[in-house]
């Protein structure tokens, strides 16, 4: 019966824009609460996993295990359908989306019921340096990159004598004073701290660390009390935070501040700030004027007249949803977990109720407060005007988190990794080499000879050429067939009475032979001339900041 209905295309479809925390909650109780004879849900997202982003500044500081930080959406969601793909367009008058996969090409996909909750992505200024050398702080692998970093920075200066480079290395600069940017620089401090036992060749003094706010205090979620006592556990730590002070530029690693302080480094994390998902401006959904998309608090899409936009429905960080407790910033609520969970809950009871033509409720959530890591054994939890500093503090935050993250599956990882760090320590093994993971095989990979017809250009090729260059010049040795189409975009709704998803309709694809896989965007190997020194356990080059 169901499979005639989904054949049919008389089960609606619920297309869920985003599987990240308010998305992967909408789908997972939509599961709940919607029989398979109800709706069909579908959830797109490029990412194949959650990213549980309160734990990202433990990632950087390992004491989180970087997998442990994701809930695979596949894994987890039993009925909906996942499609790791971004979606770059909603046509919402036709109720069609367009679904961009990174291999083939785009294709259409339409839909009865839209959610978006595409999230947010890091809000930059058009700073000299930034868009070229900083970190984000919004994905998993922004969080593993900047560990590595800071681990093979700490290898590389231990090979240093004391000067301008060694100092370059161990200076880290994080930019932005809100909640995260405090949090990913008390564990960043903590992760150096930790690693100096086991480099006798560098001192505490040697490391350098820079938080750089442009507001007069740090942490507007906790009280002004609340945030001194941040700023004072922090310059006890050594590590320095600049209030009224703005990034002029970081042009080739060279710092430059609004107070007129100069200093390289080496990493920068930028975590000044979020804006709604540019996917939006892709769409004919109403955005308001900060950029994100306008609901009413029962979680529906409304025009700016307040009319309501029929079968849309958003919620998260992508959203501007009404604070009614008052509380919110500029009548909204902030863009946080604690929001973007209970309005996806909310979003599946609502979404259920409105297929069953039963009424919606509105969203209304007080906030349970604030709780801070600020690095090993450090926290600080402010509610209302109960604050509790310290290691108390740091318990509350890693009880709360703990069983926050999504699943029990991830909950027990975490949970377990933190034990096992107690009694062992925490991991400081850096993984930076996983960046060209091919450079070991390759370099003493044999290859086929040049055959007679391509032996002149083969001949041009100097005898000791890197091995990737030398791929590039031999002939292939297997045909590589073009990438079979993607179904061509499907014009009618009507289409869809007859047709499934394509991924389950799709012939299976003849076998291809495949070339060795070259990864031409990486830089030649790094002193490739023979095979006597293994370079696999050399960092990947990072592009050198220029040097005055
Ligand atoms: C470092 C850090 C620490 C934080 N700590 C806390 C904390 O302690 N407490 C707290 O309450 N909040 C915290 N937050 C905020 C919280 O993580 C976010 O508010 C929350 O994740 C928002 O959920 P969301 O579902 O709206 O967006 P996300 O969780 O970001 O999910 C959005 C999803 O949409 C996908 N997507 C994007 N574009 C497209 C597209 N075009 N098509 C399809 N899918 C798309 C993304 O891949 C992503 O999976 C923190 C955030 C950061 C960055």
């Amino acid at each position: 019966m169901l499979f005639t209905k989904e054949i049919f295309g008389l089960v609606p479809r619920i297309l869920i824009v985003g599987g990240g925390y308010a998305g992967f909650y909408t789908a997972w109780k939509l599961e709940k609460w919607l029989r398979k004879d109800e709706a069909e849900i579908v959830v797109v997202d490029p990412l194949p996993y959650l990213t549980y982003q309160p734990f990202l500044p433990e990632v950087v500081g390992g004491s989180v295990e970087a997998r442990h930080a994701v809930v695979n959406q596949r894994k987890h969601l039993k009925r909906a359908k996942v499609i790791t793909a971004k979606v770059t367009g909603i046509d919402h008058a036709a109720r069609t989306a367009t679904i961009t996969p990174e291999v083939g090409e785009p294709w259409q996909l339409e839909y009865d019921q839209i959610v978006v909750t595409a999230g947010s992505v890091s809000r930059t200024f058009p700073i000299p340096g930034v868009a070229d050398l900083a970190y984000g702080l919004k994905t998993i692998e922004e969080a593993v990159a900047i560990r590595d970093r800071i681990l093979t920075n700490f290898d590389k200066a231990a090979n240093l004598p004391p000067g301008p480079e060694r100092e370059r290395l161990l200076t880290f600069v994080v930019v932005g004073g809100g909640f995260a940017g405090i949090e990913v620089f008390g564990e960043m401090r903590s992760l150096a701290s930790y690693l100096l036992r086991y480099y006798p060749q560098l001192t505490f003094d040697d490391t350098r660390f820079h938080l750089i706010e442009a507001m007069g205090r740090i942490m507007p979620e906790v009280s002004l009390p609340t945030s001194h006592w941040v700023l004072k556990n922090y310059a006890q730590r050594g590590a320095e935070v600049h209030l009224d002070t703005q990034l002029k530029s970081a042009e080739g690693g060279r710092i430059e501040l609004s107070t007129g302080e100069s200093f390289e480094t080496d990493v920068i994390v930028w975590t000044a700030g979020v804006m709604a998902s540019p996917m939006l401006k892709n769409t004919d959904l109403p955005i308001e004027e900060r950029g994100r998309l306008r609901v009413k608090p029962d979680l529906r899409v409304v025009t700016a007249e307040g009319e309501v936009v029929p079968d849309a429905w958003g919620a998260g960080d992508v959203a501007a949803v009404p604070d009614l407790t008052g509380k919110g910033v500029g009548g909204m609520c902030v863009p946080n977990a604690q929001h973007a969970v209970r309005q996806g809950k909310l979003l599946a009871q609502n979404i259920a109720a409105a297929l069953r033509g039963e009424g919606v409720k509105d969203y209304y959530h007080a906030s349970l407060g604030a709780v801070a890591g600020l690095g090993l054994y450090e926290g600080a939890f402010q509610s209302g005007r109960i604050a509790i500093k310290g290691f108390p503090a740091w318990v509350m935050h890693r009880g709360y988190h703990g069983l926050a993250i999504p699943t029990w599956e991830r909950k027990l990882r975490v949970i377990a990794n933190w034990v096992l760090n107690f009694v062992l320590g925490r991991d400081i093994v850096s993984l930076q080499a996983v960046q060209q993971p091919r450079v070991a095989f390759e370099t003493y990979a044999s290859r086929p000879r040049p055959s007679v017809e391509a032996a002149p250009a083969a001949a041009a090729v100097p005898a000791a050429v890197p091995a990737r260059a030398a791929v590039a010049a031999a002939p292939a040795a297997t045909v590589v067939e073009p990438v079979a189409a993607e179904p061509a975009a499907k014009p009618a709704r009507a289409r869809r009475k007859a047709e499934p998803l394509p991924a389950e309709t799709a012939e299976p694809k003849p076998a291809r032979t495949r070339r060795p896989p070259v990864e031409p965007e990486q830089p030649p190997l790094p002193g490739a001339k023979g095979v006597e020194a293994p370079i696999y356990a050399n960092p990947a080059p990072e592009p050198e900041p220029a040097k005055k």
